[in-house]
């Protein structure tokens, strides 16, 4: 079966069309300043990526537009809509609603409507983009994925807050985490590769792109993840500050004049090690190269993005009772080998020994600890749009 997966943004798209039975991805695009202008960029599998501007006031239109693509008879991968069977749609909050992929139903559309509070920025959109399949598709199946099913397995004291109790008692203020797909993706793909049983292992995964967070998966489950109610908690990431002292925001507030929103624009798009580096760049290759010709900033934060996922990784190895396998994934773990290395330099205290020469492989698989480490060190790539694909044909 082919299978559409989509994941929506406020104003972008981005889709791949994968053949469950070969997983080969026949086709993928993004479209782009939805609302604004539109721009559609789409490549068949094995062909040229192009990019053409589209008027796209809507969501609809820009599916209109992948539809258009997908079925073009030059550059098209399928004859017609038949040939797609289902829809998978990227979900970022599924609150405690969902603790696993659900068929979409208008009471499933309710559900996820009612976590709009939860990720304003995201649900609506994500609902946007499942209307937008329903009224071009109708008859085709839909199923939501959502980021934070896998963490619902975390036990209350992972996901409590030190806050008033009646914070989760009504407005249902706890830890969520995120990126479920691909920790769950990932943990699972380790345990295969090592050849050992997912149900009977502990798996710490580093989910390192551009958002990152950790997460503690015994034996199958998630018991702790590094985000929160929201994906600002926890890692450095590109531009988001992670776990702060509270009363910095007030202090930060009366000494600069913000006003809330001013504030969490600070933590969400002005942090991280953007904002550590002085602004050199949210992305670690330009980080790197800037810390190679001595810019201090860019080495600190180098330093302190690395000390901290290690810090996860301690206090989730505490959280366990141990680890045997440790996972690097997403843009930054599956790419530099450095920061994978530095992070690894904290953890000797758990037997864990390093073999460069398997830590500079790239873009592949790969167990990157020595024969004698006590616990596994491995490089991973993630491919959620794989495991939503998955999902939706598992379901189905
Ligand atoms: P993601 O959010 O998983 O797509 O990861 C994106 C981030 O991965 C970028 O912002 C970079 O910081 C990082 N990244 C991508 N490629 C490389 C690379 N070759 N070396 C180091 N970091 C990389």
């Amino acid at each position: 079966m082919n299978v559409l997966v989509i994941n929506c943004g406020s104003s972008s798209l981005k889709f791949q069309l994968i053949n469950s039975d070969t997983e080969a991805v026949l086709a993928k695009g993004l479209c782009e300043r939805i609302g604004i202008d539109g721009s559609l960029t789409y490549q068949p599998a094995g062909g040229e990526k192009v990019k053409s501007a589209k008027a796209m006031p809507t969501h609809t239109e820009a599916i209109q537009f992948v539809i258009d693509a997908l079925t073009d008879a030059q550059t098209g991968v399928v004859k017609s809509l038949d040939e797609i069977g289902a829809v998978g749609h990227r979900v970022v909050h599924g609150g405690e609603k969902f603790a696993s992929s659900v068929v979409i139903t208008e009471e499933v559309k309710a559900a996820i409507e009612e976590c709009n509070d939860l990720a304003p920025l995201h649900n609506p959109a994500n609902l946007i983009g499942i209307d937008a399949c329903e009224k071009l598709m109708p008859g085709t199946p839909q199923v939501a994925v959502f980021d934070t099913a896998f963490h619902q397995t975390m036990p209350e004291k992972a996901y409590m807050y030190g806050l008033p109790y009646r914070y989760y008692d009504e407005y249902k203020v706890r830890r969520y985490g995120f990126h479920g797909t691909s920790h769950s993706f990932v943990s699972k793909r380790a345990a295969e590769f090592l050849g050992v049983s997912y149900d009977a292992t502990k798996t710490i995964v580093c989910h390192l792109g551009n958002g990152a967070s950790v997460c503690a998966v015994l034996n199958g489950k998630s018991v702790d993840t590094s985000m929160g109610l929201t994906p600002l908690e926890g890692l450095v990431m590109g531009t988001r500050s992670g776990d702060i002292d509270p009363a910095i925001m007030e202090f930060i507030a009366k000494k600069e004049g913000l006003d809330i929103d001013g504030l969490m624009k600070v933590l969400n798009k002005e942090s991280g090690v953007y904002g550590l580096s002085d602004g050199v760049s949210s992305d670690f290759r330009d980080l790197s190269a800037a810390a190679e010709a001595g810019q201090k900033p860019a080495q600190i934060a180098l330093q302190v993005f690395a000390y901290k996922v290690a810090k996860y990784v301690g206090s989730y190895a505490a959280a366990m009772n141990g680890v045997d396998n440790i996972v690097f994934t997403a843009g930054i773990g599956e790419n530099d080998g450095a920061i994978r290395k530095e992070v690894c330099s904290y953890l000797g205290f758990l037997g864990i020994e390093i073999d460069d020469t398997a830590n500079a492989k790239r873009g592949e698989e790969v167990v990157i600890s020595t024969p004698d480490s006590k616990v596994k060190v491995l490089v991973i790539p993630t491919n959620e749009e794989l495991a939503i694909a998955r999902e939706t044909v598992a379901l189905l």
